[in-house]
């Protein structure tokens, strides 16, 4: 049986979600998107209503929620900041990662979080490798001491205003299940310099930089031990693939909302009847209405079968990815035909949601990469081959 109904837990944190978006980041977005600043003061109210922890466990001092709560409040933040819901969703879906990991290092950076609201980056795409996360180029190589890391890091959200940065690394051993190890690295680390160079067309304030890695690291900063990374990596990736496909919900959304309040609006002066009167706007409008509810359902159905079917979690989170993501462009561009110059102008948002909305499609896993896997998955074949 499918039961749509939230918890009153999840529709809490969700109301949350909502509260803050409209009242904070709302009345910010367009600001950042202009200067392509760090929102850091969304993250001071996000830090204050105790969101930053929402993926930690309550027995780590975090809210403890699901994936479905935190798949609906990433969409709620993504509504009214797509830039904002994404650092968001990479902080969570780090800390998650966090939360699996034995040992002090990961448990105190934890804790950092919940009482000083601290932020974490995921550092896991490269310049070689693009946003495929289990062929690393960083180099790791033991000595005495610790680690040596050599290596970069490409498009890592927040980078240069994160707290921490996670970073993975090719362990080396042959066995795929030991083939990764994952990284926690203060800011201040000796040896890690981040480049600025996200100037890029949406997600203006994401800050996607570039983080170059040369550094001595004790042992303790490699989380889950050396050659134990991947099922770390197994544990966060559900807040990741569905942290992104909710960021790109939300922004289809706020583009599908616009659009609807108006083509009810907009009164042509020869007619006297809005735009909502011509039976091709409303064709339209029913187009991004089914793309909106698919997404919407589709984001429901991974997030909850990440919650409770293992075997079948990556082909419903990969549909989802796919669906939200493609959701977000389709409905941005029916947006713009609908809204006609309007919809163009700065000044009304719409075109920030339209450039927004590109961003889900190519990072990692990217629609093409999304689709070989759903065929894959379609046709009985491992999705992972
Ligand atoms: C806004 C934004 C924020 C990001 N934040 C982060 C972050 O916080 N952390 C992080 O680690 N990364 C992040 N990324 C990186 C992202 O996840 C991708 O890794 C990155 O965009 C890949 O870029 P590339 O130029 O290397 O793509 P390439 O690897 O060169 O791929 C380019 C295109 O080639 C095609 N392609 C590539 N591989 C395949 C394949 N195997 N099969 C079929 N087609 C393929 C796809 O069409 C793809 O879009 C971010 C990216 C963006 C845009």
């Amino acid at each position: 049986m499918v039961d749509f109904a939230l918890t009153p837990a999840q529709q809490d944190i969700v109301d949350q979600a909502r509260a803050i978006a409209r009242r904070c980041l709302a009345p910010r977005a367009a600001e950042h998107d202009r200067t392509a600043e760090f929102p850091a003061d969304n993250f001071t109210d996000l830090a204050g209503s105790g969101l930053l922890g929402l993926l930690i466990p309550e027995s780590h001092g975090g809210l403890g929620a699901d994936l479905v709560a935190y798949g609906l409040a990433v969409a709620e933040l993504a509504e009214a900041c797509g830039s904002t819901a994404l650092i968001f969703a990479m902080h969570c879906g780090a800390t998650r990662l966090l939360s699996a990991s034995p040992g002090q290092t990961a448990r105190d950076a934890l804790k950092d979080v919940i009482r000083n609201g601290k932020l974490v980056a995921w550092g896991f795409s490269e310049p070689g490798t693009g946003g495929n996360v289990l062929k690393p180029q960083l180099r790791a190589t033991r000595t005495e001491h610790g680690f040596t890391l050599a290596g970069t890091k490409a498009f890592c959200t927040g980078a240069g205003h994160t707290d921490y940065y996670l970073v993975n690394t090719a362990s080396g051993e042959a066995e795929f299940r030991r083939s990764q190890s994952m990284f926690l690295l203060p800011a201040d680390t000796v040896g890690l310099t981040v480049k600025e160079t996200w100037d890029a067309m949406g997600m203006r304030a994401n800050c996607a930089n570039t983080v170059q890695l040369d550094c001595a690291v004790e042992p303790s900063a490699c989380v889950g031990g050396h050659g134990g990374g991947l099922p770390l990596l197994g544990h966060a990736l559900p807040a990741l693939v569905l942290g992104l496909a909710a960021a790109s919900l939300g922004i289809a959304r706020a583009a599908g909302g616009f659009a609807t309040e108006h083509v009810t609006r907009r009164v042509h002066a020869d007619t006297g009847a809005n735009l909502a009167a011509y039976q091709g706007v409303r064709f339209h409008i029913a187009e991004l209405t089914t793309r909106l509810h698919t997404a919407h359902l589709s984001l429901l159905h991974g997030a909850a079968t990440a919650e409770t079917d293992p075997l079948e979690a990556l082909p419903a989170m990969n549909l989802a990815k796919y669906i939200c993501n493609s959701a977000a462009i389709a409905v941005a561009d029916l947006a713009m035909q609908v809204t006609g110059g309007q919809g163009f102008l700065r000044s009304n948002g719409l075109e920030r949601h339209y450039r927004d909305a590109r961003a889900g499609a190519v990072m990692g896993a990217n629609l093409d990469v999304l689709r070989d896997m759903i065929g894959k998955a379609a046709l009985g074949l491992d999705p992972r081959s």
